[in-house]
């Protein structure tokens, strides 16, 4: 198969970074175009990135000299790219959503990490394992808006995967949520780069990451929301309360999760058994970045830990412990998930992978 033509928006930055890695002998996509902000414009990627690389793998070589376009500049856009992920940052969330509706615009499907567009009705927020018929909105954000070939789909918050897909294979075996409690303990590299200042986490926990809580108390019920005609209707059977820190940890998030179901009660083995027995749609297409087991439970007590359990199949795994009773809810456990790769760029390239399974990328 010819490899798809990739570019990468945001390709400076820490999730930018771990695509240059991830996407390296990617067996159907290459990058050939790298684009960032003003400050990186018409230098060499290598350059570009000099002061800031920040995971442990060289630049590929064909990687190294490419020059970084301004993410604003189109003429420029030499190489024919078939779809673009995007990882930019910028102070204003309207401006992120112009921009890759624009790329969208000019026919460039877009696969994004940023939070712009995740309430866009008609922008599907996708984790492969759980909502992957959603991008069947696709043809009606096209419709509505015009698009030919483009398109905009996003990716949920980095710390949700975690719990969400424990949750959603019980959803899915018949026990019913209603209520969650979620503390999240979440890594450094989540604030990308430079993040948060040395002297405000070594040796500290804070207590707020800004518009956390709100993205973790809404984005699963889009995720877990059914296609109406004009978009996605969120499920809002399920009642969230979260409390989101940041940890010194470098990569990883971590989340405590205290669990109420509607109904039947499952009881702890049948849970068990059934998040070692998940598995969904890009576990079946055998697709690239697919974790064998989206959910690994751990039996020991003091697992899951970020240094020892966030790189599980790749970083695409889940790994889950813990499970016990609650004397206020039914049940409460642990969860982990990488949140550079199953939660940035390793999420976003399964993501492409089911788009071009399913045809929506040509
Ligand atoms: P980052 O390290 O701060 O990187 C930001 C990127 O945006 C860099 O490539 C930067 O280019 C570019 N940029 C900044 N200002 C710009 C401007 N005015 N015009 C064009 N480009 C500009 O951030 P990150 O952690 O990689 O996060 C990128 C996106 O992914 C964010 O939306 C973030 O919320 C989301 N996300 C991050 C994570 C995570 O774990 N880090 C997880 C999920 C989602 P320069 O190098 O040229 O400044």
């Amino acid at each position: 198969m010819k490899k798809l033509n990739v570019g990468i928006l945001g390709a400076t930055g820490v999730v930018g970074q771990n695509y240059i890695k991830l996407l390296k002998d990617h067996p159907w996509f290459q990058i050939v175009d790298v684009a960032a902000s003003p400050r990186s414009a018409d230098k060499t990627y290598k350059e570009a990135v000099k002061q800031k690389w920040q995971i442990s793998f060289s630049i590929p070589k064909d990687i190294r000299e490419l020059i970084v376009r301004d993410v604003q500049d189109f003429d420029s856009l030499k190489n024919e790219v078939d779809f673009v992920f995007s990882a930019i940052t910028l102070p204003d969330k309207e401006d992120i959503k112009k921009l890759e509706f624009k790329y969208a615009e000019k026919g460039i499907p877009v696969i994004s990490n940023n939070s712009a567009h995740r309430w866009t009705p008609d922008v599907p927020m996708i984790i492969g394992e759980i909502n992957h018929e959603h991008i069947n909105v696709i043809p009606i954000q096209q419709k509505r808006r015009g698009f030919n070939t483009g398109f905009v789909v996003v990716k949920p918050n980095c710390s949700l995967q975690s719990y969400l897909t424990p949750i959603y294979a019980l959803e899915k075996a018949g026990y019913k949520i209603s209520n969650l409690i979620i503390t999240t303990l979440q890594a450094v590299s989540g604030a990308g780069y430079p993040g948060v200042s040395s002297m405000d986490i070594v040796d500290n926990i804070v207590p707020f990451i800004s518009g956390e809580e709100e993205k973790t108390e809404r984005e699963p019920l889009k995720i877990l929301g059914t296609l109406g005609e004009d978009g996605i209707i969120n499920d809002d059977s399920i009642k969230i309360s979260a409390t989101c820190t940041r940890v010194p940890v470098i990569d990883g998030h971590t989340a405590s999760v205290n669990m109420k179901f509607q109904e039947k009660i499952p009881k702890i083995e049948e849970i068990i058994s059934i998040w070692k027995n998940f598995k969904s749609i890009p576990q079946e297409l055998d697709l690239p970045f697919a974790p064998t087991h989206p959910i690994i439970y751990l039996n020991n007590i003091d697992r899951p830990q970020p240094k020892k359990d966030r790189d599980s199949d790749k970083g695409m795994a889940v790994t889950v412990g813990r499970l016990r009773e609650d004397n206020i809810f039914d049940y409460k456990f642990v969860s982990l998930s990488h949140n550079t790769v199953r939660g940035a760029a390793g999420g976003a390239i399964l993501n492409a992978e089911l788009l071009v399974a399913k045809g929506f990328i040509k």
